[in-house]
This record gives C-alpha cells, sequence and structure tokens, in this order.
C-alpha cells in the first residue's frame, strides 16, 4: 500500500554516480539503479557507522523506513556485485541538505547558497555587502545539527 513520501533529507552527493564491472560489453551489461535516499543510507549506516536512529532522525524518517532503504540499498549492491551488474546512483525522493540562507541588510533580499560555495561577497540584487546569515538558518549551524557529513562534501557543488 503506497502512503505518501516524506522528504528524505540527503547531506551528500556521491562524486562518482556510475560502477561497472570491468570487461563486459555495455549492451550486455545489466544495470541496477540506487536511489539517492538508498545511497545516502548505506553513507550513514555502513560508512560512519551510524545507529539507525541517529541515520533516521538526520534523514528525516522513520526508522523503520531507513531500514527498509538500507535493506533495499544492500540487495541491490549484492545484486550488482554478484552477478556483475552496473550501478547507477541516481532518483529517488530527496532533499540536499545544508543550504545556507543569507539576507541583504540594505534590500531584505533573502537567497540560498550551497555548503561549499563559501560565503558570498555581495547581494545578488543591490551589490551590497551588509549581508548576515538568517536568523533561523544560525540557529541550525550552531546547534551542529547537520554535523560531520556536510564537511566532507565541503568542495560539491550543489
Ligand atoms: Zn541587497
Amino acid at each position: 500500500m503506497p502512503r505518501p513520501f516524506k522528504c528524505r533529507q540527503v547531506g551528500c552527493k556521491p562524486d562518482i554516480s556510475y560502477f561497472k564491472p570491468r570487461g563486459i560489453p555495455v549492451n550486455k551489461l545489466e544495470e541496477v539503479i540506487l536511489t539517492m535516499d538508498e545511497f545516502e543510507s548505506v553513507r550513514l549506516a555502513d560508512l560512519e557507522g551510524m545507529y539507525q536512529d541517529d541515520a533516521a532522525k538526520k534523514m528525516n524518517i522513520s526508522r523503520q523506513t531507513f531500514g527498509n532503504i538500507v535493506k533495499s540499498a544492500h540487495k541491490k549492491i549484492a545484486e550488482a556485485l554478484v552477478n556483475g551488474k552496473a550501478i547507477k546512483i541516481e532518483g529517488g525522493i530527496y532533499q540536499m541538505e545544508g543550504m545556507r540562507k543569507f539576507k541583504c541588510c540594505e534590500c531584505e533580499h533573502t537567497w540560498e547558497v550551497a555548503y561549499g560555495l563559501g560565503r558570498p561577497p555581495e547581494c545578488p540584487k543591490c551589490q551590497s555587502n551588509n549581508i548576515h546569515r538568517d536568523r533561523e538558518d544560525c540557529g541550525h549551524a550552531r546547534s551542529g545539527r547537520l554535523g560531520q557529513g556536510r564537511k566532507r562534501c565541503r568542495r560539491m557543488p550543489i
């Protein structure tokens, strides 16, 4: 029975989104599609070693849903390894975390900048450099809620 999807938070886009076994011609190659939320679940659970409870919170989903996602991800990865299939990482219902909100003190313009792009030098609307982080967003930054994952993704254009 289909239920409405909650938006799944994903903290990191993969550098490489296609894995292919060596020596198999493309026309004979079968693919499994690993969705971005499945990729993220594996990153959190297996690579970062997070507890399912914590990882589920980080992705803004229930623990049960997280369990299902990570199980599905493991099955797909196993299928690719065992049967020599390619893995393509794309799609899924997700939302990138870690956008920073800025506000211009001159013209009140607000806009978002992805982590990794650095602090904008000026307001894109009026070119004033009298800008600051939006208050609500600063609160999140202080609490460290997004934690380590973000740092690993510094270089990534989002
Ligand atoms: Zn401005």
